[in-house]
């Protein structure tokens, strides 16, 4: 590790030296490299962790896309700002490197989380240490061999190779300046417990429980066509997946009847198949927890509409209803292909309702008056609103949450400037 730590300060040395325009031409021969091996790299990614392989495709475009966007705006958005005062003074702010950062990745889409906290930090003169999730070595090590086969100087990116329990111990590094986690509660607890102890800067995106709210005048075909993206894509195991309906009652019964319907037709079965949809979760200790928060969910009075069960590592896709805010599947965090229906009388309810989740990345909501829905955006507590449109992310926009998941910024102009030193300069 000390090795690699020393590798790395010495690439930042140059790196954060090296004129931003070279460092964006780096990341541009990477993309190229990354689009002529994207098939393999989505099918590495299929096998290691069950995803099926055009969402696999479409998350490894993805990462061209983030390429793409910062290699075209990085330029204007670190550019030194220049503050005119009445004194009369030269007043302006830089955006500088911090130095070797440290990402500790999660396993749910191996390429993308880890190209969003990379891009930017390496555009922005960082250089970064990454420790992939355990599960998907095989990612990690392509994601590496982008890196080299692209041309960067060595030391740029490195993977290290290290189990869960030895991250403290390179977060305390004097040459670690900074930390990102993208995972569950419980590691982002420990990483910024850590990161807090060393007084580094940390940034969380943890987990989500988002509600998807659907009013009395919402169109209903659009919704539960949303709705099962929403809620199925990467088989559920998604941070901003949608996991709480909340339904207006008028319209309860026809949106969870069409919603059944369109979730009974979803394809399964194998995930190399191009028509599958859904596949089985990355481990079975995954299905596993999923299956336990469901049962006690059962045992709490909820009603099984579709679904219910498990066969090894695969979760049929399942919609439960009657549920209560004390269910698991309320107030947990479900990773995999669970739908729970929860139905309201007002905005004001379903607002309430959201907002008890103790997770705050996102919400979407369902209606057809937009324009009174406008006077209600500030009341939900989370790091993103969508007005009939599912919660994703996009590189042009800010991505992250409040509460229990999370804190900081990544993608878009708040991103790249989350690993930077805002330096201010006045002169006389
Ligand atoms: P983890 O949070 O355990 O794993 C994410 C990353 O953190 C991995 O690299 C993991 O390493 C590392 N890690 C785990 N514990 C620590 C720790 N104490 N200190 C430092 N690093 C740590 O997720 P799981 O794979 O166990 O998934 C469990 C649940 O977490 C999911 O069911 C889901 O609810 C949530 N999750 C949320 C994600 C999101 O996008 N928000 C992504 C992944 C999980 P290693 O693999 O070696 O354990």
């Amino acid at each position: 590790m000390q090795t690699k730590i020393n590798t790395a300060e010495e690439a930042f040395r140059y790196w954060k030296k090296t004129p931003i325009a070279e460092r964006i031409a780096h990341i541009q021969n990477l993309k190229n490299t990354l689009h002529e091996h994207r098939e393999q790299h989505a099918t590495l990614i299929t096998q290691e962790m069950g995803k099926p392989i055009t969402q696999s495709l479409a998350e490894v475009d993805k990462c061209g896309v983030l390429c793409d966007y910062y290699c075209e705006n990085a330029i204007t958005l670190l550019q030194t700002k220049h503050i005119p005062t009445d004194e009369g003074h030269e007043n302006f702010v830089t955006y500088e490197p911090l130095g070797v950062l440290l990402g500790v990745m999660p396993w749910n889409f191996p390429f993308w989380q880890v190209f969003r906290f990379a891009i930017p930090s390496i555009i922005a003169g960082n250089v970064v240490m990454v420790k992939h999730a355990s599960n998907v070595p095989q990612s990690a090590e392509s994601i590496e061999a982008l890196f080299v086969e692209s041309g960067f100087p060595i030391g740029i990116y490195q993977n290290l190779h290290i189990s869960s329990d030895k991250v403290a111990e390179v977060i305390a590094h004097p040459q670690i300046k900074a930390v990102s986690l993208t995972g569950s509660e419980a590691a982002g607890s420990a990483v910024a417990s850590q990161a807090g102890k060393y007084l580094k800067k940390s940034l969380l995106e943890l987990g989500g429980s988002n509600a998807f709210i659907v009013c009395e005048d919402a169109n209903l075909d659009k919704a539960v066509a949303v709705a099962v993206n929403a809620r199925m894509q990467n088989t559920g195991q998604s941070c901003i997946a949608a996991k709480r309906f909340l339904i207006h009652e008028t319209v309860f019964d026809v949106f969870a009847e069409k919603l059944k319907q369109a979730l009974s037709h979803l394809k399964t079965g194998d995930p190399m198949d191009p028509e599958t949809q859904i596949g089985s979760l990355a481990r079975l200790d995954l299905a596993e927890d999923l299956e336990k928060q469901v049962n006690k969910s059962i045992e709490m009075g909820a009603k099984v509409l579709l679904g219910g069960k498990r066969n090894g590592a695969f979760y049929e896709p399942t919609i439960l209803t009657n549920i209560t805010t004390e269910m698991p599947v309320f107030k947990e965090e479900t990773f995999g292909p669970v739908a729970a229906l929860i139905s309201f009388e007002t905005l004001e309810e379903a607002i309430s309702i959201s907002n008890q989740s103790e997770f705050g990345l996102g919400v979407c909501i369902f209606t057809e008056d937009v324009a009174s829905l406008r006077n209600h955006i500030s009341e939900f507590n989370e790091g993103a609103v969508f007005i009939n449109e599912m919660v994703k992310s996009d590189p042009r926009l800010p991505f992250g949450g409040i509460k229990k998941s999370g804190y900081g910024r990544e993608l878009a102009e708040e991103g790249i400037k989350e690993f930077v030193n805002i330096k201010t300069v006045v002169i006389r």
